[in-house]
């Protein structure tokens, strides 16, 4: 079992400068790296806490995917009840401390907030959620416990949110549940994936961790379909829930694509999650193409490393791009370059013909919105130019799961590569199997995938047992759409025993009691 050792060798941070392309010492580039939310002090816990009004009926609890009590955790907050707050957090959100960090909060609970009216400034809830659970994180409290044994098992298959909140839940209700991952750490995207000074990976792997000693078993650097096969899974399994996650970065098809210089950025940002920084590849000037939150964490990332040009290369315009508006304020003022309305068309190499030398380009002119709403790009014609670059990052979003998807049978996705489920139960067309999270929904927050693990949780609990079970924050309407969802009835299974929920462990299904 690996998650609770982070390979991070701290005796090599030294003062002496990096060995590639960055004018920054190694303690530049820590200071670069710090949280750009710290911790809250406890009088500022204290104060901020006490600004909330505790509205009925909260709207920032509407606007949490996982909808989380946010009024109760805030007042146990302010009562100094730190315990009982990170409670109310994690029964409706096993992942609530990375959450706290990443979550979007401006378009999420904090965008809600009535004080934003009121006041112009929401409370930092996202913030607040960090003080309880740091809290009890740094005490290691366990605030659940295993339920007791049903005899039954349920493989899950990836680590990240998704799979360790679908974990948590069945194991709170007594199942015996293995989590399987390809990855050495657990945590998937909440471990490889977060920007730095977002998050470390110390906090997902304590996550991780703490489920583990809820009796969930790890087995790391497994791939299933390749280690293990689904038949195998299949017969030792009551069920499987499927948290996947997405597949590789989507190729960007233009000549020169395999020259050095050339990276993927997720493996570029796997590589500064370690903070070995002088294995981390810089160089003076980096080329991001792409415009979605991932190009974003590439582009402020690269510039923190001590890049002296960092250029966004977006075809469309700020208007049109993915990202969230308070990425693109954070690229602003970390002085990234942007080149809206232009695409690569090839990378050049450098006279030896092995290096990236330039991005050559061309400029996009928009027409009218097509079908899906979006203005049409087309190349202006001769409008070809070349930007010297010496490292170009590839972030055009990550492609599906399409080939895993195809090995098991029965389990249907869309044309866009999602797998289809019921939205009430996250159960695929093969009633054995559950999904959620990005394999799901094609990529978007942390706190959607930890919802869907609890909703599938639910379900699989039906399918097994037959017995309804409701957790915190489930009842409310699940505010995200679910591509190619099904409302197929709940197959009810063979196997139906008569204990209620309580008598099989389950502590909570709603609000908490501390
Ligand atoms: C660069 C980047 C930055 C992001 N930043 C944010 C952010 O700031 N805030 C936010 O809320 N969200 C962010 N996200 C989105 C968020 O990370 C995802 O929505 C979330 O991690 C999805 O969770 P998941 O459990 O579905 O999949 P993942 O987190 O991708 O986990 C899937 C797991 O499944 C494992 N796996 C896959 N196939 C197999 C197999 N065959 N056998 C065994 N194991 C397998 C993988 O190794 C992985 O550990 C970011 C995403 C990216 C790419
Ligand atoms: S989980 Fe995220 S969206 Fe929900 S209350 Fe916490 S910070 Fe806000």
């Amino acid at each position: 079992m690996a998650i609770d050792k982070l390979n991070i060798n701290r005796a090599s941070l030294n003062a002496m400068s990096l060995t590639h392309d960055s004018p920054l010492n190694i303690e530049q580039i820590e200071r670069n790296f710090r949280e750009i939310a710290p911790p809250l002090s406890k009088a500022e816990a204290i104060l901020e806490s006490n600004r909330c009004v505790y509205c009925y009926d909260a709207p920032c609890t509407r606007a949490c995917p996982t909808h989380i009590d946010v009024p109760a955790f805030i007042k146990k907050i302010a009562s100094e009840n730190l315990t009982g707050s990170a409670r109310v957090i994690f029964d409706a959100n096993p992942i609530g401390a990375t959450c706290a960090r990443v979550c979007p909060v401006d378009v999420l609970c904090e965008g809600a907030c009535v004080e934003k009216t009121l006041m112009a400034k929401p409370i930092e809830i996202g913030r607040l959620q960090r003080y309880a659970t740091d809290y009890v994180m740094r005490e290691k409290r366990d605030i659940f416990t295993a339920g007791q044994s049903n005899g039954k098992s349920v493989a899950v298959i990836g680590s990240g949110p998704a799979g360790l909140s679908c974990a948590t839940y069945l194991a709170r209700l007594g199942y015996a549940v293995t989590i399987y991952d390809k990855k050495t750490f657990a945590g998937g995207l909440d471990t490889y994936g977060m920007a730095e000074y977002k998050m470390t990976q110390r906090v997902s792997i304590d996550e991780a961790a703490r489920v583990e000693r809820l009796g969930v078993k790890f087995i790391m650097n497994t791939e299933i379909g390749l280690d293990v096969s689904f038949d195998d899974l299949e017969a030792a399994h009551d069920a499987i829930f499927l948290g996947a996650g997405l597949g590789a970065t989507t190729r960007l098809n233009i000549p020169g694509e395999k020259l050095t210089g050339v990276y993927d950025a997720l493996d570029f940002i796997e590589r500064i999650k370690t903070r070995d920084w002088a294995g981390v590849p810089i160089a003076r000037t980096v080329a991001v193409i792409g415009a979605g939150n991932t190009a974003f964490d590439a582009v402020t990332q690269a510039k923190r490393l001590g890049a002296e040009r960092v250029l966004l290369i977006y075809r469309r315009t700020s208007r049109e791009m993915p990202a969230y508006e308070y990425e693109y304020e954070l690229a602003k003022k970390d002085a990234v370059e942007f080149w809206w309305q232009t695409a690569p068309v090839e990378i050049l190499a450098d006279e030896k013909g092995s290096h990236v030398a330039a991005l050559r380009c061309v400029r996009m002119e928009l027409g009218e919105p097509d079908a899906s709403g979006r203005r049409v790009a087309s190349i202006a014609p001769g409008s070809e130019f070349n930007i010297p670059v010496e490292m170009i990052i590839k972030a055009l979003g990550q492609q599906k799961m399409r080939p895993l998807l195809e090995t098991i049978p029965d389990v249907k996705s869309d044309e866009a590569g999602r797998v289809i489920v019921n939205k009430a139960t996250m159960q695929t067309n093969n009633p054995k199997y559950f999904a959620g999270g990005d394999c799901v929904n094609g990529g978007r927050e942390a706190v959607d995938a930890a919802q869907m693990g609890k909703l599938a949780a639910q379900g699989i609990h039906k399918f097994v047992t037959g017995e309804d079970v409701e957790f915190a924050g489930a009842r409310l309407p699940f505010i995200e759409k679910i591509y190619g969802e099904m409302e197929a009835a709940i197959p009810v299974a063979s196997n139906n025993p008569a204990a209620s929920a309580e008598s099989l462990g389950v502590k909570s299904y709603g609000n908490s009691s501390s």
